[in-house]
This record gives C-alpha cells, structure tokens and sequence, in this order.
C-alpha cells in the first residue's frame, strides 16, 4: 500500500517554499510520491486574476522535473465551476482506492477548515496533514478548534501536523517582483525562472 501525499494550490508560480515544503512532509511521513495539484479556480481566489492553467501546470511540471517522487495531476484544471477539496478528494481517494492519501494545507488554512464544505466528512475521507511553519500561533489555532470539532476529528487532525521550514515566500511576492523587474532568481528553480521570462508572464 503506497502513502501519497496530495498538494493543492494555485502555483502562480510555483517557488522554493512549496518545494521545500513539499520535500519535508514526503520526508517527515515517509510518503512515496507528493501529487502536485494545482487548482482550476480556487473558491477563496475568485476575485482575484491568476495565470492560465496550462501555464500553471508547465511551471509545477518544470518545478518538480527532476524529483523522481514528485508528480503534477490536472485533474483539478479540468474541472468547471469552483473545484471545492472534497471534490478532488472523491476523484483520488477513487483513482487510489488501496493507498494511504494525505491532504496537506497550511497551518493558516487548519483553521478556515470548519468552513469548507462537507469538513467533516474531509477530516473522515482522508489524513489532513498541517504544514505547520511557524508564522501561525498553532496553540491558538487547535484550541478554537477543539472547541469547534467532535474530538474524534480534533484529534485525527492534531496528530498530523507536521513542522515545515519558515521559507519566507509567496507567489504574490514574485509575482511583484517580476512585475517591478527585480530578479526571482534562487525563489523559483531555474526552468521556472526562464519560463515566466520568457513568457512574458506576470507583466
Ligand atoms: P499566493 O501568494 O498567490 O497566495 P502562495 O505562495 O501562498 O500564493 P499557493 O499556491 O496559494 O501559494 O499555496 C499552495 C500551498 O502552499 C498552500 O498550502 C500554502 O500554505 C503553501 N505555501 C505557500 N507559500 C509557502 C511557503 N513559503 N512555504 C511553505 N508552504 C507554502
């Protein structure tokens, strides 16, 4: 039985934060592959302009090319309307039904969770894993959520969290930087750096 971690996010671009990240937790649980998601259209970004998704996925592509234990589904990209977890979960936990999948989010997205839909039978369906990486006062966090969640499920969540490196990036700011013309060069691999360059993107 193979353990599989499943990573969402917008990837606008893809940097050193989510890699490092993504490496750790593969570490950390001894997972045999990181699935790499990036999302068709995020519920909490509809307001916002993100890049087009087959822009998105060549950038995860180039970001993980050489990680033999990292891979990219496009699931998510095909998918019309807002692609809520629960959905995506439903396809994996269907397209790997004898293997241990783990979703892993953000210590800052551990306590939306209550507000995503059907969370109770996310924290059910699937190993949430919080990349804890400082940053988010996490005592704070579990206690609004042992009093939000059946214990059962506080306890499932809280025995998955996962301390990730402080990697102070985020695609907003790279996306800024290129945008300013300031150099993104060591917060996105190489290929990615070419790729946005020459693109053209985040102009
Ligand atoms: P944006 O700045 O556009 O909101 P982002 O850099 O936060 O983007 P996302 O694609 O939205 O990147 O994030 C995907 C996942 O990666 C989320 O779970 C987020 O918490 C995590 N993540 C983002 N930045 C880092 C980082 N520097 N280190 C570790 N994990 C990160």
């Amino acid at each position: 039985m193979a353990k599989i971690g499943l990573f969402g996010g917008t990837f606008d671009p893809p940097h050193l934060g989510h890699l490092i990240s993504a490496q750790t937790i593969v570490d950390h649980l001894a997972l045999d592959k990181m699935i790499f998601i990036p999302a068709g259209r995020p519920p909490h970004k509809c307001h916002q302009i993100i890049s087009h998704a087959d822009r998105r996925l060549k950038m995860v592509q180039l970001a993980i090319a050489d990680n033999p234990q990292f891979e990219v589904s496009d699931w998510e990209l095909h998918q019309t309307g807002p692609a809520y977890t629960i959905l995506t979960i439903e396809h994996f936990s269907s397209a790997f039904p004898n293997n241990s999948l783990f979703w892993i989010i953000g210590a800052d997205s551990l306590a939306d969770l209550p507000t995503w839909r059907e969370f109770r039978r996310l924290i059910e369906s699937i190993n949430i894993v919080t990349a804890w990486r400082g940053g988010v006062d996490i005592e704070k966090v579990l206690n609004n959520l042992a009093r939000t969640l059946d214990p059962a499920h506080f306890e499932k969540l809280k025995k998955n969290l996962v301390r990730t490196p402080m990697i102070e990036l985020s695609a907003t700011e790279i996306r800024q930087k290129v945008r300013q013309g300031h150099s993104i060069r060591y917060r996105v691999p190489p290929a990615v750096e070419q790729y946005i360059i020459n693109e053209g993107l985040y102009r």
